[in-house]
């Protein structure tokens, strides 16, 4: 029997809108799930990505530990989709970027800022995924619509090079 594709998911600095949103393809997950499994994901319990053929990631790198589930990430899907304005220019957490990072956390934690050496290290700005892995594929919008998701994915899975009809595409 030949192995059904395989579609991962990862949130970095993101709210999961995201993944709310792709869970929005509503019925068409009946005729996904004949056609792909799905290793981590919101459909599964699975904790670490295994090899993939599609991964799915949305939010930015906020700090040290978004880059290496990025790295780790990349290096387990064929295809990588960076999914929403999070991803794909560091969105609604990049607004910090102009402001001063010591400062912020110093007036975040009234002074006392954490420092357990088990806690990520914060980037002192928010990157986009781009600036540090290879994407093959990007789906804008925040968050992109559900549309978005199933032609993407569908068009992957049909090997044609997917085209997001111009519903499908969102700069908001
Ligand atoms: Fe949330 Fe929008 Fe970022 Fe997606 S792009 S993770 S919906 S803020």
């Amino acid at each position: 029997m030949t192995r059904k594709p395989r579609i991962a998911t990862v949130s970095l600095a993101g709210c999961f809108g995201c993944h709310m949103s792709f869970l929005d393809i509503d019925e068409r997950l009946l005729e996904l799930v004949e056609r792909v499994e799905f290793d981590r994901s919101p459909l599964t319990d699975i904790k670490g990505v295994g090899p993939c053929d599609i991964g799915l990631i949305e939010g930015g790198l906020c700090n040290a530990e978004n880059i290496e589930v990025l790295r780790a990430f990349r290096a387990q899907c064929k295809i990588l989709v960076a999914v929403g304005a999070c991803a794909i220019t560091g969105g609604l957490p990049a607004m910090r970027n102009h402001l001063d990072t010591a400062q912020l956390l110093s007036d975040v934690y009234h002074g006392d800022v954490p420092n357990d050496p088990e806690l990520p290290l914060v980037l002192n700005q928010v990157h986009p995924i781009h600036e540090v892995v290879k994407v093959d594929f990007s789906l804008p919008g925040c968050p992109p619509p559900a549309d978005a998701f199933w032609q993407l994915i569908t068009a992957v899975l049909d090997g044609r090079e997917p085209q997001l009809s111009p519903g499908a595409i969102r700069y908001d």
